[in-house]
């Protein structure tokens, strides 16, 4: 015998598959994708790299620029330079510590430039352009020049910025936004950064 609880319970199923089965059948439109990770929380760029294992282990090609200076080791770099997976960053120039105008929009601009050919590279699914929002809001890069890049790319590829503070005119762009809240992070509680972990 169902209980009233549980007829409930499938009946609140069954309009849910609806709905879903509705708006799944709806989105029929094949694009690449514009995605920005953005927030002060943790897990903006570990999200990026979760797409890019995604796209990878598919089989598909993905291109990944990284916009900050590489001060440790990073685990993800190791690993998707050993599966081939063409991994460009900054070897000089912005960190957190220090900011050289002059030196930090040369490194900038360079590392720009190879960013700029992955995303006119059609044999590329997907490009991820990690820490990218500081370039803009340093103005390493010019905004009007990234968008333009944005807007050319192949139809079929996919792109995500992650990093603070988006401009306000990449979350426009973007097809698929999500903002990363801080409800609270070990390293406030006095945890270093963890290998493995936090890199
Ligand atoms: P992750 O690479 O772990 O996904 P993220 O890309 O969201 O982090 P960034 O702003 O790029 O965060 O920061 C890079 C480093 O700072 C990472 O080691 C991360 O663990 C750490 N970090 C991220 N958010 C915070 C926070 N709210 N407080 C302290 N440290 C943080
Ligand atoms: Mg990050």
């Amino acid at each position: 015998m169902t209980t009233d609880k549980e007829q409930k319970h499938v009946e609140r199923q069954k309009k849910l598959k609806a709905s879903v089965d509705e708006r799944i059948a709806a989105a029929q439109t094949e694009q690449g994708v514009f995605q920005v990770i953005t927030g002060n929380g943790k897990g903006k760029s570990t999200s990026g790299f979760g797409t890019v294992a995604r796209c990878v282990g598919h089989g598909m090609s993905a291109a990944v620029v990284q916009f900050i200076k590489g001060g440790w080791e990073c685990g993800e770099r190791n690993l998707l330079q050993q599966v081939g997976v063409p991994f460009t960053y900054m070897e000089t120039g912005f960190t957190w510590e220090t900011q050289n105008r002059e030196s930090d929009t040369k490194a900038a601009q360079e590392t720009w430039q190879v960013a700029k050919q992955y995303l006119a590279d059609e044999s590329i699914d997907l490009v991820l352009l990690d820490e990218l929002t500081y370039m803009v809001t340093y103005d390493y890069v010019e905004l009007e020049d990234v968008l333009t890049a944005l807007k050319n790319r192949p139809k079929m590829q996919s792109v995500i910025i992650t990093g603070r503070a988006a401009h306000r005119e990449l979350t426009e762009l973007a097809d698929t936004v999500s903002e990363v809240r801080n409800v609270k992070h070990a390293f406030d509680a006095g945890v270093k950064a963890q290998k493995g972990f936090d890199y």
